[in-house]
């Protein structure tokens, strides 16, 4: 199995060379050049592996350079309970006839992030090795919460990697400054920049494209690496929970081996619908992907027309998560319906860039159509989903979940489809309690973050997340705040060189 660009089909580069490129180097995104398929007894049978090995299965027909060794080291060490809250790493709650909840958050930090960043580690360190690049994988990461936390507990001592995250000082939750202070881990670092995310994220760019500190590095047996979404080794974990999941219900009678189900994705940067239309096209039966948006919803507007506009104004939404404009895996999703069409895709992406619009042609409108339906919803019937869903079923989802959640009501009164439908649940509700608490109670408080995770826990029959109920009594580790002038030179002084 190759790697093609997204911008320039005539690159060609195993996995091992895509996961340690992160992206190609005329900015293209790497996608295998075919889509692996899975036969159904294929698929019933992973029902009867645990997590580990389901992924083990997926991976070696992505992986193919790989061997079989590598792979089970990845797996072994990145889904297991040391990481995991639960024996089946994700979980599937019924929620009501034929409505599915897949619970991806019980890994470290409660978010479906958890599970690719935990594997990422892995995959990236042994790519390393086996392109002879005999080098320590410096990872720098810019986040406004969620990612930062994930891709700490993701390379916290693993051997041949070190971490370092910047995030806004005044713009993270409070509970999420916590997951990040009191980070463990011996190559980690986390420091506070006094600015917005923008400039945590331009102070990481463009120290990485610094070709000082690239010689720095280099001359100190050093490399810069990025955890970010764009990332086939993040993209590819996603697709097996979503094989995973269709097993499982088989395996549990709650569907049949053959039959068709809809999936419904809380959309940011369009990487988890992403891996389910990568289910799909290896044999999942699927009759539709559901792409849910918050108000920022400039892809229901994209599936619908076939106009990609990102002129328009940005909200702070209760599912911070998907406040996003840009949603980069697009790129991939669009080079697959086009046939490879790198010109399109060159031109389309050069229209974004230059002018923050693009309109597809009428071959991948149709494509869209048929393959996807989309729906967004504001904060208030955000947290009207939350409470409908617990006043009815007893089950307390996260804002970003509940958003698919009430996309997912929607669809189905407009279409009448009761096909049975799986809702990927995106996060834990103890980590946005503040919105969660309201919608559950009807009203605002102004406790604190403990406070409120204590009231939702009286309330929810979810238990609390141990990794968030053990942060209280965590020592702060860091506390740096610096000028956002003096990243660079922080990052130098941290590695020492
Ligand atoms: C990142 C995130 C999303 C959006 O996922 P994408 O892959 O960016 O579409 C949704 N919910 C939560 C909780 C997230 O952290």
């Amino acid at each position: 199995m190759f790697y093609k660009s997204t911008r320039n089909s005539e690159v060609k580069v195993s996995s091992a060379q895509a996961i340690t490129q992160g992206i190609s180097v005329e900015g293209g995104l790497f996608v295998p050049e075919s889509i692996p398929s899975l036969s159904l007894d294929e698929i019933k049978s992973i029902g009867e592996m645990k997590y580990a090995d389901r992924a083990a299965y997926i991976f070696s027909k992505y992986l193919t350079d790989f061997t079989e060794a590598e792979i089970r080291y990845c797996t072994d060490n990145a889904y297991s309970t040391k990481n995991f809250e639960t024996e089946s790493i994700s979980e599937i709650a019924h929620l009501f006839d034929g409505t599915y909840m897949l619970e991806l958050w019980h890994g470290p930090t409660c978010a479906f992030k958890d599970m690719a960043l935990q594997i990422l580690p892995y995959f990236l360190t042994t790519s390393a090795k086996k392109i002879k690049l005999d080098k320590k994988i410096v990872i720098l990461v810019a986040t406004s919460g969620d990612t930062g936390k994930a891709a700490l507990e993701g390379f916290k001592d693993v051997e041949g990697t070190s971490i370092l995250v910047f995030y806004p000082e005044d713009g993270v939750s409070p509970m999420q400054k916590r997951q990040m202070k009191t980070q463990e881990g011996g190559n980690v670092g986390v420091c506070a920049i006094k600015g917005n995310f923008d400039d945590c994220q331009n102070g990481v760019k463009s120290i990485f494209t610094d070709n000082d500190v690239k010689k720095q590095l280099d001359d100190n047996g050093m490399m810069f690496s990025s955890a970010n979404s764009i990332n086939w080794g993040r993209l590819v974990p996603q697709v097996v929970y979503y094989v995973s999941a269709y097993a499982e219900l088989v395996k549990d009678g709650e569907i049949e081996l053959g039959e068709k189900i809809n999936i419904v994705v809380p959309t940011g940067n369009f990487g988890n619908i992403l891996a389910a239309y990568y289910a799909k096209h290896m044999g999942v039966p699927v009759n539709k992907l559901i792409c849910a948006s918050n108000i920022n919803n400039v892809l229901t507007d994209f599936i619908n027309t076939g106009i990609y506009d990102r002129n328009r104004k940005f909200y702070a939404t209760v599912s911070p998560s998907m406040d996003i404009l840009i949603s980069s895996n697009l790129e991939r999703l669009l080079y697959i319906m086009t046939g490879d069409n790198d010109a399109l895709i060159n031109e389309w992406f050069g229209k974004l860039a230059s002018e923050g619009r693009y309109e597809v042609n009428d071959d991948v409108k149709k494509k869209l159509k048929a393959e996807f339906a989309a729906g967004f919803c504001d904060d208030a019937s955000t947290k009207q989903a939350i409470s409908d869903v617990y006043k009815k079923y007893s089950y307390t989802c996260d804002t970003h979940t509940a958003v698919a959640v009430k996309v997912y009501n929607d669809y189905k009164a407009e279409t009448g489809d009761t096909t049975k439908t799986v809702i990927a649940s995106t996060a834990s509700p103890y980590k946005f309690s503040a919105a969660v608490l309201e919608a559950l109670t009807g009203g605002m408080s102004d406790i604190d973050e403990y406070e409120m995770v204590d009231q939702i826990a009286a309330l929810s029959d979810i238990p609390v997340p141990a990794a968030l109920a053990g942060l209280k009594n965590k020592p702060d580790r860091f506390n740096d705040t610096i000028e956002k002038k003096d990243q660079k030179q922080y990052v130098l002084d941290t590695l020492g060189i």
